[in-house]
């Protein structure tokens, strides 16, 4: 754990301060001038750094230039001013107004963001979060949009959406990958794959990005975010933290985060692998693909609306309650597995709403069962 409580280091303390962690308490803080902090990490950058903490201090000195060289650091901020010009200050045309969502969720459905910002690496992340969180702005932060019913009344504040994408392989006998939250997760399977990299396999399949598989311990195929993962670099209330697998707290579609006991976004993702043959790896992917091909149905949809209760199935449930192939709108439960629901053209997000809700109050009558929800719904709603 970092000590927030330590004491104002002099200039040469901080140059010479083992671990690094300690340059980012005070870098956070603001407790040392940016040349000092500068200089820290040239020292620290040219300086021989054991390989199994090659990537850990990589990331921090990232974190630590995040919090140096951002233009965020220097400019003032106006409290009268519109958040959306707030933003534009610092983020220039990364920032647009009443922009539609749909375009940005698997479902391709969902009205417009108020403000939506895209960051293309860990630095714009933080530094957007920075200024949200200084301005005290309403936030939602969008990955893939894989996992969300978005409202067609659309999202009040600012939507950040994350293409943060830089990875970084270390190799050896315990080899890891280190990846930013915006990175794609299926593209960062494969690439392992090329690499003879195991451990990923089931998430070659899986949408969205690596931000969201944390969140919401994404998984498939008997493997799933808890059992890769080793720590995140999130961001809370108290600035950057870093969690271990024990503190996300995860079982089966859920964590800390997704559960609510604590927001947090996720910045960045260390993650674990094994060696093996390349070709094993491929037939794995290949397989896990033809698998999930044959169950699932095509069309713009949310993946398995709801969670599978305790010794069953969301789908079989559905099914046999008869709402296979039920419609509302443009909205259908589809007709080759019920825990699925498409979008058959610019569906209302209300007519997905009436489906889940049907689907619910149907299942809990004839098997009293309550369907949990698996996807989030994000954004202004009718109640
Ligand atoms: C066809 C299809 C198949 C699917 N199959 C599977 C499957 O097999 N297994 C499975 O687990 N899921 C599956 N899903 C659901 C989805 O792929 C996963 O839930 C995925 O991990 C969501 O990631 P995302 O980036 O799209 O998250 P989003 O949909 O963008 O966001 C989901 C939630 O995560 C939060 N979030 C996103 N990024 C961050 C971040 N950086 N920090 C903090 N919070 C964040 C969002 O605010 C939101 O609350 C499927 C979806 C589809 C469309």
């Amino acid at each position: 754990m970092l000590n927030e409580e330590a004491k104002k280091p002099s200039p040469s303390e901080v140059i010479a301060l083992p671990p690094l962690k300690m340059v980012l308490v005070h870098a956070k803080d603001k407790r040392v001038n940016k040349a000092d902090l500068r200089s820290a990490i040239r020292k620290v950058s040219s300086a021989p750094v054991r390989q199994d903490e090659k990537i850990e201090v990589q990331s921090l000195i990232k974190i630590i230039e995040h919090f140096t060289n951002g233009p965020y650091y220097e400019k003032p901020m106006n409290s009268s001013a519109r958040p959306v010009d707030v933003l534009r200050l610092h983020f220039a045309d990364a920032v647009q107004e009443n922009i539609p969502l749909a375009p940005y969720t698997s479902a391709r459905i969902g009205g417009m963001a108020d403000v939506l910002v895209m960051v293309k690496s860990t630095n714009e992340l933080m530094g957007v979060m920075k200024v949200i969180l200084e301005q005290g702005l309403s936030y939602t932060i969008l990955g893939g949009g894989s996992n969300v019913l978005v409202s067609d009344k659309g999202v009040r504040g600012v939507v950040v959406l994350n293409r943060a994408k830089e990875v970084r392989f270390e190799s050896g006998t315990q080899p890891v990958v280190w990846c930013e939250s915006g990175v794609i997760f299926s593209n960062l399977a494969n690439r392992c794959a090329s690499r003879g990299l195991a451990g990923l396999e089931w998430a070659a399949t899986v949408p969205g990005t690596i931000g969201g598989a944390v969140y919401g311990n994404a998984g498939a195929f008997d493997g799933d975010m808890s059992k890769n993962l080793i720590w995140a670099d999130v961001l809370t209330k108290n600035g950057l933290e870093r969690y271990s697998v024990e503190q996300m707290k995860y079982a089966y579609r859920t964590s800390i985060l997704k559960s609510k006991a604590e927001t947090a976004i996720v910045i960045s993702a260390m993650l674990r692998l094994k060696n093996a043959a390349q070709e094993e790896v491929s037939a794995k992917i290949n397989e896990f693909s033809e698998r999930r091909k044959a169950k699932q149905p095509p069309g713009a949809s949310m993946g398995s609306m709801f969670k599978n209760p305790t010794g069953d199935h969301a789908g079989r449930l559905i099914e046999a309650a008869g709402l296979k192939g039920t419609r509302i709108g443009n909205a259908e439960i589809s007709t080759l597995h019920g825990n699925f629901f498409i979008n058959h053209n610019e569906t209302r997000a209300e007519d997905v709403r009436a489906l889940i809700r049907l689907a619910q109050q149907t299942v809990a009558e004839k098997f009293n069962i309550k369907l949990e929800l698996e996807v989030e719904l994000i954004g202004e709603w009718n109640e």
